[in-house]
């Protein structure tokens, strides 16, 4: 059956203002890291993406090695661009990165211009799109000079390949000289996209150049993209009684069960204590939660089913913290 989006889909997403640009981004966005490789059913994963821009959820965040297999993900939200969304490709924000590992050799990941632009023209490829709408590099790499990885980001846009330019995992001291290169070179960076949860705060707290990724990015007017705000999942009620069969944690990933030490859990109870208080579930709480700071500008949410992509988007009810809430989501929300 064709596709017809939600007349609706606008009702009820907030769309907030990726720093000092003109673009908005939902409160939430799509993440498609884990569940969208050749491993998944692809009709789950083509209901779960349709659901979400039916809700408003225009941004998709994809990197060139998600799946698996690497570019598994890209493919994927590429068939169901070609079969469902593409008289919609207005109205979404595609997001494709390059930084990690992708082919073997030594233009196969890192920051140099060679694989940045090599590894933008597959992942256009592989979405079958002529261009993305942001082009991040995926992480800093301290063996190439930040004019080089800069001035390929730049190229891309300049070429039209890719219409804004982010940075993903950079420290304070590197978004801070991301940012002057950038200046220097024309460059309009858009975004920052750092990982940032209840229980993994690093972004708050200043690095040895005294300043804090938030700090800047209030300075210097660059967006926010939060990546797992949920901890991958441990911010919700599914490992408070163990781990279930067929989760992130069960599977072996990048969800180590080392981080469900008796510690965290105790804080998670915590939280979800919280939750319950203000009539929310704890993935609600989590997301809102990340939200709180207006520098923030989406949360970048994972989802293996249609349900819990509704339970998070829940979170949209009730945004809104008293300050003790927040003085006691504090004591618990530590790392
Ligand atoms: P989350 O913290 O949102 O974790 C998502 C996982 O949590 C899901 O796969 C699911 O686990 C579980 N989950 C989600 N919603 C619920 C719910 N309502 N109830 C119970 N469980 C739930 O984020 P991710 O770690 O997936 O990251 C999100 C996105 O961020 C990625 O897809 C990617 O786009 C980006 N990212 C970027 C990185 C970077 O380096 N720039 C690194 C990592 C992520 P389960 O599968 O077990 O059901």
């Amino acid at each position: 059956t064709p596709f017809h989006a939600a007349p609706t889909r606008y009702d009820s997403m907030p769309m907030r203002r990726c720093g000092r640009s003109g673009l908005d981004l939902p409160a939430i966005s799509l993440g498609l890291w884990q569940n969208f490789g050749t491993d998944r059913s692809p009709e789950t994963q083509r209901e779960i993406v349709l659901h979400a821009f039916d809700r408003g959820i225009t941004q998709f965040d994809l990197a060139n090695n998600y799946g698996p297999p690497r570019g598994a993900a890209e493919e994927m939200f590429g068939r169901i661009l070609a079969t469902d969304l593409a008289p919609y490709r207005h109205e979404l924000v595609i997001a494709t990165k390059a930084g990690y590992r992708m082919w073997p050799g030594p233009y196969g990941e890192g920051g140099s211009r060679k694989y940045l632009l090599a590894s933008l023209e597959a992942s256009l490829r592989r979405l079958g799109v002529d261009y993305v709408d942001i082009f991040y590099s995926h992480r800093f790499d301290p063996t190439t000079p930040l004019h080089e990885t800069l001035g390929a980001l730049k190229t891309a846009v300049d070429s039209g390949k890719a219409l804004y330019a982010g940075i993903s995992s950079y420290s304070a001291t590197r978004t801070r000289e991301a940012m002057a290169v950038a200046d220097r070179i024309g460059l309009d960076l858009l975004v920052h996209q750092p990982s940032y949860s209840m229980i993994n705060r690093w972004i708050e707290r200043p690095d040895s150049s005294g300043e804090s990724v938030l700090d800047v990015l209030g300075e210097t007017g660059l967006g926010a993209a939060v990546f797992s705000p949920l901890a991958q999942g441990m911010l919700t009620r599914k490992y408070l009684h163990g781990v279930p069969e067929g989760s992130r944690a069960a599977a072996g990933g990048p969800l180590h069960t080392s981080f469900l030490s008796q510690e965290n859990l105790s804080r998670i109870q915590a939280l979800n204590a919280i939750a319950g208080r203000r009539h929310q579930t704890l993935a609600q709480l989590a997301i809102a939660w990340v939200l709180r700071d207006p520098r923030i500008t989406t949360a970048l949410v994972g989802a293996s089913s249609v349900a819990q992509l509704d339970d998070t988007l829940g979170a949209l009810e009730n945004l809104h913290f008293t300050r003790d809430e927040l003085r006691a989501i504090d004591r618990h929300a530590q790392d």
